[in-house]
């Protein structure tokens, strides 16, 4: 029965515009996670930092594929509960059209199975998970956006739709829309593989092929985390930056 080891680095930062830093990450043992809140005015970070707790904490009580996916459903009512005490700590938010806290999410982690171990990614909204492997660079998340929807459409191409100006309007996100259906995908990967979990501050301002090419330098997944994040800040850094760069060994 095959296994493997993963090895992580995780890095956030706000980037260069941005007052506040509302992502959030966990690299811990077989599980990460990356979180990227929404809604301004402590929100955003409320939202990111609960939903990455409350699925902590689910998938430890059922460390299954099953367990992972319903780990998404337990961080969702976390950040629903989030938003229905707001306004009980922020009188702005009793202002029309102050937006409620919300958050993506996107985890991915090693779960033991009868074909051996293999990696289970889930996903809400649109952070990503991704797989490098021989040399390229593939999507191993779901995005759940208008632009990710022109893009299975075929009306316009990946790298059109990473400058579109409509690229951060979501279709499902934790909080916001109840019972968001995970995406959940899988793999068994190979030895030597990387996987790359990273907010939107990366990909928005990195096209993939830089991406690739730090990642296929072969530098320590340290080196390669803080690499990723100098190049989307030099490249603008207008949204906050979170990536976790994990080698499977
Ligand atoms: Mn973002």
């Amino acid at each position: 029965m095959s296994t493997f080891t993963i090895s992580h680095a995780g890095r956030t930062d706000a980037g260069r515009v941005r007052q506040s830093n509302e992502d959030h990450f966990l690299a811990e043992g077989d599980l990460i996670v990356v979180a990227d809140g929404m809604g301004g005015h402590g929100r955003g970070q409320a939202a990111s930092r609960a939903a990455v707790a409350a699925l902590r904490q689910a998938f430890a009580d059922d460390p299954t594929a099953t367990g992972l996916v319903h780990a998404v459903r337990r961080a969702d009512a976390a950040v629903v509960e989030l938003a229905e005490g707001w306004s009980d700590h922020d009188p702005e938010s009793d202002r029309p059209g102050s937006p409620p806290p919300g958050t993506t999410i996107a985890a991915v982690a090693r779960i033991a199975g009868a074909e051996g171990d293999r990696l289970v990614v889930v996903n809400v909204g649109d952070t990503r998970v991704y797989r490098f492997s021989d040399g390229s660079l593939s999507q191993l998340s779901a995005d759940h956006s208008l632009v990710a929807d022109l893009v299975r459409a075929g009306e316009i191409s990946t790298e059109a739709a990473r400058v579109h100006p409509e690229r951060h309007v979501l279709t499902a996100a934790l909080g916001a829309s109840r019972g968001a259906a995970p995406a959940v995908n899988h793999l068994y990967p190979s030895p030597g593989d990387r996987v790359l979990v990273c907010s939107d501050g990366l990909f928005c301002e990195l096209p993939t092929e830089a991406v690739a090419a730090v990642l296929a330098d072969g530098d320590p997944a340290e080196v390669a985390a803080d690499r990723l994040v100098s190049a989307a800040r030099a490249n603008g850094g207008s949204d906050n930056i979170t990536v976790v760069v994990a080698d499977i060994g």
